[in-house]
């Protein structure tokens, strides 16, 4: 079967007693047990719902995994790995990866004696000389949040097992459509299915995918035990939701690569951070692991803070609000917003400055969204196109 038959019809099937083709929701928090203890497999919701396990269902096939697990949040998902680390266990993560796994790692987990190493892991010599410190994981973006920086995935997976580490892949910007990253060899990928995945900025919720049968069992039985489950409600707005994935990415894709090209070549712009365009310093890694290059679009404007935020505060289309990969188009300013829980120092360290704003291109039609960049811009500076 291929991508798009997957998303419609696994874990999707009709419903065996009715007959409804879309599986109902199970709004239940307990099953009725026979005996004590015997049952069709769900006892406690906390541990175990229909509408987790046709998800699940749906979100394995698509990463070509045998096991998914589906949780609150994207949060949710790495803090089921995490709290499997140990008092002095160190875990490498690259430099600009999302705000709040930063943070989950950095003022959570550094409070129960995880060690925290981070570095740019689209640089292997610093990748293999952080895993000889002997972490136990490796966790990374690739493409990153928001400066969509490219690791060697196949490369570091193969590092990682050398050194005996777990390797993590936070697959959320470029979607199962566009990369595999099990297939490049990880043993572990998350998403915030709040993103592309769910694709309409209605649901917060994470899963984790994986082929290694003790890493399912230790996430699920994490899940159960800090109470990381999502509401069967959520699983079942991202299972409609995940069904137009495909569609929904190449449409993403295309107005992205638009919207790119676009500022690249304007005035107001010092650089366009892009995989798909051909200036991207990792543009032929891009090509060689990706099927598509995604739809976010970061930009450094040649603006100081203030100006910055004067601008994004004036768009008609593109919505100022945290968040990506909805139908609508976002924009967000990393500094003040999405990023500002990494130390001003840290953060311009890691190449995001104050003029920095990343945009998430919806499915509009591009000539509109272009049209309010163009008008905002000249409006906001009194500038002429
Ligand atoms: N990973 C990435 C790349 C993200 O952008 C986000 C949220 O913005 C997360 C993880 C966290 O996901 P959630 O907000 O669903 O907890």
């Amino acid at each position: 079967m291929k991508f798009s038959t997957k998303a419609v019809h696994v874990g999707q099937e009709p419903d065996k007693e009715t007959g409804a083709v879309i599986p109902p929701i199970f709004m239940t928090s307990t099953y009725k047990q026979e005996a004590p203890n015997e049952h069709k497999g769900y006892d406690y919701t906390r541990a175990g719902n229909p509408n987790f396990t046709n998800l699940e269902s749906t979100i394995s096939a698509l990463e070509n995994g045998k096991f998914a697990t589906v949780f609150s949040s994207g949060l949710g998902a790495f803090t089921s790995i995490l709290a499997s680390l140990k008092n002095g266990d160190k875990v490498v993560a690259g430099n600009d990866i999302y705000g709040g796994t930063y943070r989950l790692l950095n003022k959570v987990f550094r409070n129960y004696g995880v060690e925290l190493m981070s570095i740019n892991t689209s640089d292997l010599s610093q990748v293999r000389k952080a895993l000889s410190a002997k972490p136990k994981l490796i966790l990374m973006e690739s493409p990153t949040n928001p400066l969509l920086r490219i690791s060697d995935i196949k490369e570091i997976a193969k590092i990682a097992k050398e050194f005996e580490v777990t390797s993590i892949l936070d697959n959320t910007f470029a979607t199962p459509y566009f990369q595999n990253p099990l297939d490049l060899g990880v043993d572990i990928v998350i998403h915030s299915t709040t993103k592309y995945i769910g694709g309409h900025s209605d649901v917060v919720g994470g899963t984790l995918i994986t082929n290694d049968p003790k890493i399912d069992q230790t996430v699920k039985f994490n899940r159960m035990s800090l109470g990381l489950n999502p509401s069967p409600f959520d699983c079942w707005i991202l299972s409609k939701g995940i069904k137009t994935l495909a569609l929904r990415m190449e449409r993403h894709a295309q107005n992205a690569l638009k919207v790119a090209r676009f500022l690249e070549a304007h005035k107001l712009v010092k650089k366009v951070y892009y995989p798909g365009l051909a200036s991207h310093p990792q543009h032929e890694l891009a090509k060689k692991q990706m099927r598509g290059f995604g739809g976010i679009v970061s930009v450094e404007f040649d603006l100081d803070l203030e100006k910055t935020k004067k601008l994004i505060s004036g768009f008609k289309i593109f919505t100022l609000a945290e968040s990506l990969g909805g139908v609508e188009s976002l924009v967000d300013h990393p500094a003040s917003m999405t990023h500002a829980s990494i130390p001003r120092e840290e953060r311009i360290k890691g190449g995001l400055n104050d003029g920095l704003v990343r945009f998430s291109v919806g499915i509009e039609d591009a000539e509109d969204l272009i049209d309010d960049l163009v008008l905002t811009i000249n409006e906001t500076f009194g500038m002429s196109s």
